[in-house]
């Protein structure tokens, strides 16, 4: 298969693209994915393909295929523009200052008529034609100009960064005599690259201190500065990242946020993009992959993204427990927790995590918020059963050795059995309260292990169990149980007064701490252009905020094992 792609129209935000194929069989059918790997949402990319020909009669089978009716043999060529104006690491986008193409929403695979043989194995090569100006960033091969893609995964898995000579910066640096390089793409902030570069190879010297080496033979981190937006997309020699232009002040926790998503899409180079399930490529990309370990693909690289900072040296103790504390008290505040297990919102990701509603809260639970406190505790209850011999790095450097000796992949049956073979454990009762149960976490008693305590502070103001937007008039979400679900509250109801007091911006707060625990009060609001009353009993105040702090009678012996902890173990 050989793809041009012509990449002039910016304003217009098209990508010219020309395939030319040789039919392997009669009939062949064009396939485009409708999602892509680490993104777990049906996408429908297909949205995007406008002004398709071919030199053959070609007609639309479904929403993502087209049939060609031609013999065996045929030399065929078909045209079509992509619209791109999404800029999302899951989406592709054009503009006269740079350009992100995810290759899902671009390239086809060809398909027989009865959907069993695809030329997904066969190598791909790609022909870019932009004008001089600009550059490319791409980790596929590159030989004779063009790109070389040794079957259809790797050209998923391979997103292709444009920026215009007046739109990005470039630094290019090796590390263990691996070729690497940090682009930022985009209208400047603060960026400050050569600092960023040097944290960026602390995360790597990190990922070799604990699995060895580096996994590739080459790395590219591009990230693109914007006003707003954000996020990550893992890949096995790249990882393509949104960012705020304006995160690099390194007094301030969003640069701290910055590199924890660096770190975050990293060990994804190790954990998903090599350590992986069985079920993980080559793909289908025609519907949704389910598994009920994306906890283990999301929540423990969550856990590794956090304690990277302080094991790599590029934040101190007390910011990961500031870190560990807020993830622990917006835990506190989903209710979802009681309700869905980490177990079954992996399977749900398609219709839970990526669909939110303003009631998911109340029966949903992010595997990545809570995947990650659970992994913090299952380290550290893998490092107690063990006299402190094993520990979740024990696991992953032996899932890296077996997935480089017998390209060992895990199922969603055996992960548990070989986590306990490994580590000499047995995490019967763990699985059941905090995997396939919704037990409340036991943070207390993990915590204390490696001697640190939990303060709770409590709100000022009595409980009504609303979120507001910003007026703090219109109500986002209720949570489950709360006095204004009790009391006949729902989203996208507006608050006018309580106590006929008017409620607004200026008047919030001197309302709210004015009222008492179980006071009954009167709410005036609209809701669907219709005023309306009700009375509610306000609860007691609920936490505020957590703050996990040295529990300083420990023992030195525990006090140890905290140092032990947050510094590189075996
Ligand atoms: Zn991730």
């Amino acid at each position: 298969m050989y793809y041009k792609l012509g990449i002039s129209k910016f304003n217009e935000h098209l990508i010219d693209v020309e395939l030319n194929f040789q039919a392997e069989w009669e009939n062949p059918i064009l396939e485009l994915p409708n999602w892509t790997p680490g993104s777990y949402k049906i996408r429908d990319y297909s949205k995007n393909i406008i002004n398709i020909t071919c030199d053959y009669p070609i007609s639309k089978l479904s929403k993502h295929q087209w049939k060609i009716t031609s013999a065996k043999n045929t030399n065929i060529v078909v045209k079509y523009q992509v619209y791109a104006f999404e800029l999302t690491v899951r989406t592709s986008y054009l503009d006269n200052l740079y350009g992100l193409l995810t290759p899902a929403s671009i390239f086809f695979y060809i398909s027989d008529n009865n959907n069993q043989i695809d030329n997904k194995g066969n190598q791909i090569e790609i022909d870019i034609r932009i004008q001089k100006n600009w550059k490319i960033f791409c980790t596929l091969n590159y030989t004779n100009s063009k790109y070389l893609a040794i079957n259809y995964d790797e050209l998923i898995d391979s997103p292709i960064g444009l920026a215009h000579e007046n739109g990005y910066e470039l630094l290019e640096y090796e590390i263990d005599e691996i070729p690497c390089e940090v682009v930022l793409i985009g209208v400047k902030g603060n960026q400050n690259i050569g600092k960023f570069k040097d944290d960026l190879i602390k995360i790597q010297k990190y990922s070799i201190k604990l699995f060895g080496e580096l996994p590739y033979d080459r790395y590219l981190w591009v990230l693109y500065v914007v006003g707003k937006g954000r996020g990550g997309l893992e890949h096995k020699k790249s990882n393509f990242s949104i960012i705020n232009r304006w995160a690099f002040n390194n007094d301030e926790d969003k640069y701290n946020e910055l590199i924890e998503l660096e770190a975050h899409e990293h060990f994804h180079a190790y954990n998903i993009k090599r350590i992986t399930l069985d079920k993980f490529g080559p793909f289908d990309y025609s519907k949704e992959n389910y598994t009920k370990l994306l906890w283990v693909a999301e929540g423990i690289t969550s856990h590794y993204d956090k304690v990277t900072l302080p094991r790599a040296g590029i934040s101190d103790e007390e910011y990961y427990w500031k870190n560990v504390s807020q993830s622990y008290l917006t835990l506190l505040k989903i209710e979802g927790r009681k309700i869905k297990s980490l177990s079954e919102a992996s399977f749900d990701a398609w219709i839970g995590l990526y669909q939110p509603h303003e009631g998911s809260h109340n029966f949903d639970i992010s595997y990545y918020l809570k995947g990650g406190l659970v992994s913090l505790m299952l380290d550290l209850e893998i490092r107690h059963q063990t006299n402190w011999e094993n520990s979740l790095d024990t696991f992953y450097l032996e899932l890296y050795r077996l997935f480089k000796t017998e390209r060992f992949r895990y199922t969603d049956e055996n992960f548990k059995q070989k986590l306990e073979e490994i580590t000499n454990t047995n995490l019967d009762k763990f699985w059941k309260k905090y995997i396939i149960g919704v037990d409340e976490l036991d943070f207390e008693y993990y915590l204390d292990l490696i001697g640190m305590k939990i303060e709770y502070k409590f709100e000022k103001t009595p409980y009504l169990g609303v979120v507001l937007d910003s007026s703090k008039q219109n109500v986002l979400k209720v949570r489950s149980n709360s006095p204004a679900m009790k009391g006949g509250i729902y989203s996208k109801d507006k608050i006018i007064s309580i106590n006929q007091f008017e409620i607004n911006k200026s008047t919030y707060d001197t309302i709210f701490k004015n009222l008492k625990s179980n006071e009954i009060v009167k709410i005036h609001f609209i809701r669907d252009q219709v005023l309306k009353m009700v009375e509610i009993q306000l609860e007691d105040p609920i936490i505020s905020k957590i703050k996990i702090i040295p529990n300083e009678s420990s023992s030195d012996i525990v006090k140890n094992r905290r140092k032990l902890f947050l510094m590189q173990s075996k």
